[in-house]
């Protein structure tokens, strides 16, 4: 596509000064470009970000092509060259940029919506139709206003069928996605709870949904909505008189085959034999039952076929997951399935990992595509190049046999399979960088993982990155857009992760970071986190480093104001500081009585440049101290007033921490420090619906064994059963952050689904569990601490603490893996 297409497309006036290069790639997010010369670069206008305040990044990156709702942003780019379009509605023009593009292609495109199941289903039908189709398909699970879009612009001639999802959170938005997508083929999986908010009820959802199937030659919906919502179904056909409406089913059965159909007029049936499939839940079942159906009677499968197919099916996994690995590095394991798509999500995930200096990529052959093989490892070379990978490994025949395509990157290496590749040893010698390990399955790269991967103990914290930026953004949309945000990542970010979680800030842009003590700061200037650093508890043989690491200094009392100045002062330093009062805290800080002297000081010592002024609330969550809270606020605005007056600069104001940012937004002032919240607690309880909890503390069961009912379980002989029974001896005890406090039934962990108490006293290093309540248990099963549904708050409540230490207790010692689903 050319920019000037975009003036009949969108039927607006464009201005082009730039020169004109095909346009191969759309991206909404500055951070994220390939090829930034063949890229247009929509400006979208969101809840908690506007693009247009990044146009001027992308255009100095060398993006030329933009569409934008305000001109103004562009004018000054006019002289240097730029094209771009002006619209009322980028999201809208984005959307119907794609639709012109979708209209290009005459094969069959199937759509795919449903409460659950969406992604799982269309990944199952790529890998099943693989043998028939070049499949084109929705990344991941992109399927909102912009992900369906950006999903549906990768279509190509040389795909043979599509399969996008469609997913709506209210009324109105089907039919913009129905344009993008105009599928032929309509499927829906499911109708459920999911969205329910957004709609007056499920039959006006349904309506909703089933807008995206008008146009479509066939359509398969569930046969349960025709006793359930036999209104809305009823009219459907009607609407849609050129469309084939089945209704599909699933039943089990104990047949010879794993699967076998029947058809009664327009219901058709699945009837599966779970025993011969290799997932049997439920859900699991319902999904393989849709796959089925439309290959058997869509695609027009052979039933024999599909059983063997059915029986060869992987799980899906959508996660890209970090973790740490041997020699200083970290590892993306992506070593599920490999094309394109998915290739420039990961890459993407890769560039934004800034913690370590190198970043190498170890990839396989490309099974998922059609592009010859000169044309495809090109393509994939330039998106390799486009991210700076400074080293490019290769593995399998294919690859290997195009490795001149890689010719640009400074270092490459390539193998014709895994086993030569490790064999090799050549990983050893991959230390202080990030990898990516992204193969198709065929190629087996867990291999490789498990060679790289850092082995701690089975215990394992996962942190949910999404969930981590959901709640950012929360708190973002309840502040004005020029207040800054803080995030408060001491005591190894509230026990996540600090250098993790400090990358993933700094690419969400945050402005400031706070640790407790300057070794913290180090740490993460060590690892690539350039974002402004204050430090609270600075002492006097840390001032060296402060200023090496350009640290910022909370500064508290006089004491400490005059060693740093005499620091300064004997080194020809300058340092920024910041101010901390004490206005009913007590705890570190000024007096308010102390400004007077404290102005007289700050004249004499010029080096030392006031950052910003601070204050702490002492219980900014609880209702019933908000006049407390807000004399301190008061307090805090006449010490900064008064020093507003006498400094001749300015400086920040902040005192809001994470409770008070949604209880006192009136005194947001220039900053608020973020914390507890950012990690999925809202201390003040009234919002925890808007944050997500973002972290899964699991272990396994090492041993079980039966034990008579006068045995006792652990030290001192606590524990105790009144019959013969099981336990589970699982590998987390209090030095891995189980409190003690746990002991003796107070506290409960989760073994395939059932709470089940802790036996006895929780030792050093394991603990025991009864596990009566679950005789199928077994050693090696999983064993969840706290997750989503059994929260850091309930364990916070049953041993009387705060959310707060249960997080911070969990030791470093525990294996953290950070995942983006
Ligand atoms: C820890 C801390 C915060 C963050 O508090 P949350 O309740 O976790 O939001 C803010 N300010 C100071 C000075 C802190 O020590």
């Amino acid at each position: 596509m050319l920019f000037t297409e975009l003036q009949s497309i969108l039927q607006s006036p464009i201005w082009q000064t730039a020169p004109l290069l095909p346009i191969e790639h759309i991206a909404v997010d500055s951070r994220k470009l390939f090829v930034p010369e063949n890229t247009l670069f929509v400006a979208i206008k969101g809840k908690n970000h506007d693009g247009h305040h990044f146009l001027a990044e992308a255009y100095e990156k060398g993006v030329r092509n933009f569409v934008i709702e305000n001109e103004k942003v562009a004018l000054p780019f006019r002289e240097r060259g730029i094209n771009y379009v002006v619209v009322k509605n980028s999201i809208r023009a984005f959307q119907k940029i794609v639709a012109w593009h979708r209209s290009k292609f005459t094969y069959p495109v199937m759509a795919i919506t449903g409460s659950n199941g969406k992604t799982i289903v269309k990944e199952w039908l790529t890998q099943l139709l693989a043998e028939e189709f070049n499949i084109v398909r929705s990344p991941k699970s992109f399927n909102s206003q912009i992900g369906v879009p950006l999903s549906v612009w990768q279509m190509r001639a040389e795909h043979t069928l599509g399969i996008f999802e469609a997913g709506i959170s209210q009324v109105g938005e089907m039919e913009y996605l129905q344009r993008v997508i105009q599928p032929t083929i309509g499927v829906m999986t499911n109708l459920g709870s999911a969205h329910d908010e957004g709609f007056k009820n499920r039959e006006e959802k349904l309506e909703e949904k089933l807008k995206l199937f008008e146009n479509c030659s066939v359509v398969f919906l569930p046969a349960n909505l025709v006793e359930n919502y036999p209104k809305v179904v009823e009219k459907f056909p009607k609407k849609n008189p050129q469309a084939q409406v089945f209704f599909w089913n699933y039943e089990l059965s104990v047949s010879k085959n794993a699967v076998s159909f029947v058809k009664k007029g327009f219901q058709l049936t699945c009837k599966l034999n779970s025993t011969l499939l290799p997932f049997q839940d439920e859900a699991y079942l319902q999904n393989m039952a849709l796959c089925a159906i439309l290959m058997h009677f869509q695609f027009k499968i052979p039933t024999q076929e599909i059983n063997k197919r059915l029986a060869l099916l992987k799980p899906v996994s959508m996660r890209l997951e970090l973790k740490q690995g041997i020699q200083q590095t970290y590892l993306i394991d992506d070593s599920y399935n490999n094309d394109l798509a998915g290739l420039q999500i990961a890459l993407d995930f890769l560039a934004n990992q800034d913690q370590k200096p190198a970043k190498v990529v170890i990839l396989s052959d490309i099974l998922e595509s059609d592009l010859s093989g000169k044309k495809l490892y090109q393509q994939v070379a330039r998106l390799i190049s486009a991210k700076k990978i400074g080293f490019f490994i290769g593995i399998g025949e294919k690859i290997f046999e195009h490795q001149e395509a890689f010719r640009d990157i400074p270092l490459t290496a390539f193998y014709k399979d895994t086993e030569d590749f490790l064999s090799k040893g050549f990983f050893q010698q991959l230390r202080n960088c990030v990898i990516l390990i992204k193969g198709a399955r065929k190629y087996a790269f867990e291999k490789i993982v498990q060679k790289l991967e850092y082995k701690a103990h089975r215990t394992v914290l996962e942190i949910n990155l999404d969930a981590l930026v959901n709640n950012l953004n929360f708190y973002r949309s309840r502040l004005k857009p020029e207040t800054k945000i803080m995030v408060m990542v001491k005591a190894f970010a509230y026990g996540n992760g600090s250098v993790e979680i400090a990358n993933l800030l700094q690419f969400h842009r945050v402005n400031y970071l706070a640790v407790a003590y300057a070794d913290e700061g180090v740490e993460l200037r060590k690892n690539g986190i350039h974002l402004p650093i204050m430090v609270m508890n600075p002492s006097e043989e840390s001032f060296s480093l402060l200023a090496e690491y350009h640290l910022e200094p909370a500064v508290y009392s006089f004491e400490i104001l005059q060693k740093l100045a005499d620091f300064c002062e004997s080194e020809h330093l300058s340092l920024k500081i910041h101010l901390e009062f004490d206005t009913g805290m007590r705890r570190l800080g000024f007096e308010p009585q102390d400004v007077g002297v404290l102005l007289g000081i700050l004249q004499k010592v010029p080096f030392l440049k006031v950052a910003s002024l601070m204050s702490h609330l002492a219980a900014a969550d609880e209702e019933q101290h908000d006049d407390f809270s807000l004399k301190q606020i008061q307090t805090f605005q006449k010490i900064t007033q008064n020093l507003e007056k006498k400094l001749p600069y300015k400086f920040l104001k902040h005192i809001l921490n994470s409770p008070g940012i949604v209880r006192f937004p009136e005194y947001q002032m220039d900053m608020v420090r973020l914390g507890i919240g950012l990690y999925g607690v809202e201390a003040g309880g009234k919002f925890q619906g808007n944050l997500q909890p973002i972290s899964r503390l699991k272990t396994v069961i090492s041993q079980i064994k039966t034990i008579s009912k006068n045995d006792t379980v652990g030290y001192g002989r606590k524990g105790k059963v009144n019959q013969k029974s099981r336990i589970g001896i699982i590998a987390i005890g209090y030095a891995d952050g189980l409190s003690r406090a746990f002991s003796n039934g107070v506290g409960k962990v989760r073994v395939r689904g059932k709470l089940v108490p802790i036996l006895g006293n929780v030792c050093m290093d394991m603990a025991m569990i009864d596990l009566s309540q679950v005789p199928d248990a077994q050693v090696g099963d999983e064993v969840i601490i706290f997750d989503e549904t059994h929260t850091i708050q309930d364990l916070a409540k049953a041993i009387r603490t705060i959310p707060y230490e249960i997080l911070t207790s969990v030791s470093e010692r525990v294996k953290r893996v950070f995942y983006s689903e």
